[in-house]
């Protein structure tokens, strides 16, 4: 899940790409670099580290002027993240360089054939096999890059986006996809080249998407040509007008793009809604869901798809689904579900969640799904990715783009939109009365401003991080609705302190983690009214008999809890079906504040990327 950029024009290609690789830096950053044709002479520079150690390195050698080049930011899934396996790779003679997002799965035999006809590796990766297959081909054949690149192409398994040009004929550039996402930005005699928008957004609007198993090739002031890999068949390209803005992709004044997300929920949550939701009148209209409202209807169970935090909404979306519309839910881990035999068929339903849309896992589950028959619902955020495109039909949560790698604004409008599609659900069944239909629009409408109300909590949130930050371990609980938000919270404070968390039911901690609780222990309770409130309670008194150290939610004006608790963060009050929406926002900014404190690197943690386009 590498980000690859790559231009073709008239402008300084150096800079164009090194602003573009810090943008796509969410999807890898053990490594990156980048290659550079000035019409004389080809310069290649790579580095352990990130986008700013490759900017230095490469500053030093002064390299501006080319008019054609190539990035590249590594998420290292073949060979250690160090100079050597860091792309651009080139062909043993040097003369093809190319970029790759993704894994060519049956490198292992085409290295061997590759080293028995005399080729040697310097790389651990895939990526230099591939570059090499290129080159023995376009040798043996006599071919044109592109014909070459199409033959390899249909030789690999696996997935990829790649860029890739010929040092004896630098003028043009060939870009290819299957399972990676590939963006073209077009502008007027240039070409861009991004695994999304983002590199490209402020010198055009204009982007063709490619779809797997398209190429294109790409000429210095030519016509870009596209072109089937397999049938080998000439295409007009459709050009997307793109709608996002330079503000949304940079942090606006704050720190971090993390801390950025979390102020914006108000607003995600008002666009995820917007258009859709009614109050006045009692309605919600949503065209993927009235489109199909009978397959909904008769559907006999509901399967969610999903990874990471999208799961968690996903068990959020099961609670909400089960209580308001009455239909059986699932919850499944895409990587699971793939690969058993599960049990699907035409009347079910499945909702695939995605943030990027590009998740290899939920990509395969959504295959999978419509093989079996199933009627299959994307909710992703990115306009255009590969699950918006793959599925029968969907909602975008129109969050606007998320930097952070840890998810937030993602999170809370994933679970806006499966209430909405569950409240229009509930009404079409009759399971749910006028009055709580009514009252839940409304409530649904409040909540942007009750989050507001939250992040006002903000600082007392912070003095809490300072008191728990060395901690080693944390439980997070919560019941019903809040169950899945405890594990969400866990599952923050992992990602971005690496400080080891576990998500509990509450009344599971009984079966085992209880053992863990001492002094030194921090557990974060979700005790909201009303919902289990009393049971919750007695779980409280447990863990402080235990002399564990509890941060508890609560709702505006609670007196019981606080008797009892070392910390609390009030909630305005709501519904406990909505509750998830704001119990979620102070656990971000506790997993924010730890993390800032303990000095990591917040919307970059270690091993991580944001999209996870690898199985
Ligand atoms: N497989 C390539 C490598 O390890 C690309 C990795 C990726 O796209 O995540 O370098």
């Amino acid at each position: 899940m590498c980000g690859i950029v790559g231009y073709i024009g008239h402008r300084d290609a150096q800079s164009i790409i090194l602003k573009g690789l810090q943008r796509l830096e969410y999807r890898g950053y053990d490594s990156a670099g980048i290659a550079l044709f000035d019409g004389k002479n080809i310069n290649i520079t790579k580095t352990k580290g990130k986008v700013s150690d490759l900017d230095n390195k490469i500053n030093n050698l002064k390299f501006r002027g080319s008019q054609i080049g190539i990035g590249h930011t590594r998420w290292a899934t073949h060979g250690i993240p160090n100079d050597v396996n860091s792309h651009p790779h080139c062909s043993n003679s040097g003369e093809i360089v190319l970029i790759h997002n993704g894994i060519i799965e049956n490198y292992a035999a085409i290295k061997t054939e590759l080293i028995n006809r005399g080729y040697s590796f310097k790389s651990e990766t895939d990526t230099e096999v591939l570059v090499n297959l290129i080159e023995d081909i376009q040798k043996s054949g006599n071919y044109m890059l592109g014909k070459a690149v199409q033959i390899a192409l249909n030789q690999v398994v696996g997935a990829y986006a790649i860029a890739v040009f010929d040092t004896k004929k630098p003028n043009e550039i060939i870009v290819a996809k299957l399972g990676s996402p590939l963006a073209i930005g077009v502008g007027k005699d240039e070409f861009f080249i991004a695994s999304d928008a983002s590199p490209f957004i402020e010198y055009t609007n204009n982007a063709v998407y490619l779809e797997d198993e398209e190429m294109a090739i790409i000429r210095l002031h030519k016509e870009a040509r596209y072109r089937k890999i397999k049938s080998d068949t000439l295409f007009d390209p459709y050009i997307q007008k793109l709608k996002l803005n330079i503000e949304q992709i940079e942090k606006g004044g704050y720190d971090h793009f993390m801390l950025k997300e979390i102020f914006e929920q108000p607003k995600a949550i008002v666009d995820t809604y917007r258009g859709r939701l009614s109050v006045n009148q009692g309605l919600i209209k949503m065209a993927g869901v009235e489109d199909y409202i009978e397959k909904f209807l008769s559907a006999e169970k509901i399967t969610v798809v999903a990874c990471g935090t999208s799961w968690h909404a996903g068990l959020v979306g099961e609670y909400i689904f089960e209580t308001l519309a009455r239909i059986p839910v699932e919850v499944e881990y895409a990587s699971e579900f793939r690969y058993r035999d599960p049990i699907i068929t035409k009347k079910d339903i499945v909702i695939a969640i995605s943030q990027s849309g590009e998740t290899a896992d939920t990509l395969a589950a959504i295959k999978l799904a419509k093989k079996h028959g199933a009627f299959v619902f994307g909710i992703c955020n990115v306009v255009g990715s590969s699950i918006s495109r793959e599925t029968d039909a969907g909602a975008y949560t129109h969050a606007g783009p998320e930097i952070g790698v840890a998810s937030t604004k993602a999170f809370t409008t994933q679970i806006t939109l499966l209430t909405i599609i569950a409240l229009r659900l509930a009404k079409a069944k009759g399971t749910i009365s006028q009055t709580n239909y009514k009252k839940y629009l409304v409530e649904l409408e409040n909540i942007p401003s009750k989050i507001e109300k939250v992040l006002e909590a903000n600082p007392g949130v912070e003095k809490i991080a300072k008191i728990y930050k060395d901690a080693s371990n944390f439980l997070y609980l919560g019941r019903g609705f809040n169950f899945p938000v405890a594990l969400e919270g866990a599952l923050k404070l992992k990602e971005i302190s690496y400080i080891h968390a576990e998500g509990y039911p509450a009344a599971e901690m009984k079966h085992g983690p209880i053992a863990l609780i001492d002094e030194n222990m921090p557990i974060v309770v979700i005790a909201t009214k009303y919902g289990h409130y009393e049971k919750i309670v007695s779980n409280i008194q447990e863990i402080k008999s235990r002399k564990g150290k509890v941060i508890c939610i609560v709702t505006e004006g609670d007196t019981q809890v606080k008797e009892i608790a070392d910390h609390v963060i009030e909630v305005p009050l709501s519904s406990e079906l909505l509750s998830p929406l704001l119990t979620t926002i102070p656990m971000q900014l506790l997993s924010y504040y730890i993390a800032v404190l303990l000095d990591k690197n917040v919307d970059q943690p270690r091993n991580l990327a944001k999209s996870v386009t690898v199985e």
